[in-house]
């Protein structure tokens, strides 16, 4: 049996390595990285700058696999959508697709499914099936490319899975999804987020990676943090903004701080009051969700007027906060919230599959 390199998940310079191998000259490896990223083609006849006899090799050598869309769930009120795919070894994963005026979001998974148990979250559910390499995080983006026909502007490592467990791979895409001779996406526009794994984000510190880290917060007393989040009774909320605080001494760029209001559970004037404090101890945003119910869970998500007075107590109206309210109620792209019935159809798949 042969075995076939993977293309997709390959830095430009890995490729020119591996054309190189082949006994090509290594700008064709420059011209396969563009042809995939620039111009999100993955069929070999169509790279028609390439020799046929340098594609036939490939043919033998290589492949290009991006995920199988096998459902796509458009939100009822904006025009997100939802892609639901499938990867080589029969699991399933989700992406989002969020439009807002020339702004194009994709939010990536980078594990299918997730060990860490928040209790709020669908994906937690599933637990922990595996890593997804960085071919089949980039490949997410490449078929909500070839999809859509939208050219890409902005990336959120958000979806399901904690990136920084799966910290190689996530970063490989990321730099493939950066890189000037493919999708050129900004680094500035390319932001990784964390439950707060406090060691890696001071090796991501110490490593000057250059892309934006947001932390999905949720919850400002241990106590309470560790109830919905339980990690935290391994990296405390303390330890979480130590680590952050030197993120943004040295890198001088501002976190996204991201927290999903739920009624009753999280939006208090004392819970308000701290998060204002917190914010004042660090270089920050403030993204506010507000909670998609999930069936069988006990959190609520807030009214209207709940959100504007837990805001308004938060910021006394100064500090920067976005809500993220209308990105589709159904669909909600928040850190491993892709908690609908979709969701549920595919927790009962992946059980299937791993059972
Ligand atoms: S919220 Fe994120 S880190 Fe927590 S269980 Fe869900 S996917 Fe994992």
């Amino acid at each position: 049996m042969t075995s076939q390199v993977e293309l997709i998940g390959m830095t430009r310079d890995e490729l020119r390595l591996f054309v190189s191998e082949l006994g090509e000259r290594q700008f064709r490896g420059n011209q396969l990285f563009s042809w995939i990223h620039e111009h999100a083609v993955v069929d070999l006849d169509e790279m028609t700058n390439l020799p046929k006899e340098f594609r036939s090799q490939l043919r033998l050598s290589a492949e290009m696999d991006i995920p199988e869309i096998v459902d796509m769930v458009p939100s009822s009120d904006t025009s997100s959508r939802k892609f639901l795919f499938k990867l080589r070894d029969g699991l399933k994963i989700e992406t989002v697709f969020i439009p807002e005026g020339k702004r194009k979001t994709v939010c990536l998974s980078s594990q299918v499914g997730c060990s860490l148990g928040c209790k709020f979250c669908a994906t937690a559910k599933m637990g922990l099936l595996r890593n997804l390499t960085a071919g089949e995080i980039v490949g997410q983006l490449l078929a909500v490319r070839r999809e859509t026909g939208e050219r890409i502007t902005n990336i959120v490592f958000m979806g399901m899975g904690e990136p920084m467990l799966n910290y190689q791979n996530v970063l490989k895409a990321a730099y493939i999804i950066h890189d000037d001779d493919g999708m050129n996406i900004s680094t500035r526009k390319i932001t990784i987020s964390t439950v707060g794994i406090a060691r890696k984000i001071r090796q991501f510190t110490k490593e000057k990676h250059p892309f934006k880290l947001a932390l999905s917060l949720n919850a400002t007393d241990e106590t309470q943090r560790a109830s919905l989040m339980p990690i935290t009774k391994k990296y405390s909320i303390k330890d979480c903004l130590e680590a952050l605080k030197e993120y943004t001494d040295r890198s001088r760029k501002r976190v996204t701080l991201e927290y999903v209001l739920m009624s009753g559970t999280n939006d208090s004037p004392a819970d308000a009051r701290r998060l204002a404090s917190f914010m004042k101890k660090l270089n920050c945003k403030l993204n506010v969700i507000p909670y998609n119910p999930i069936v069988g869970e006990p959190f609520k998500r807030p009214t209207v007027h709940q959100l504007e007075k837990f805001i308004s107590n938060v910021t006394g109206g100064r500090s920067m906060v976005t809500v993220r309210w209308s990105q589709g109620k159904d669909i909600n792209a928040a850190c491993g919230q892709l908690y609908v019935e979709n969701v549920e159809k595919t927790v009962r798949n992946q059980t299937v599959v791993s059972a």
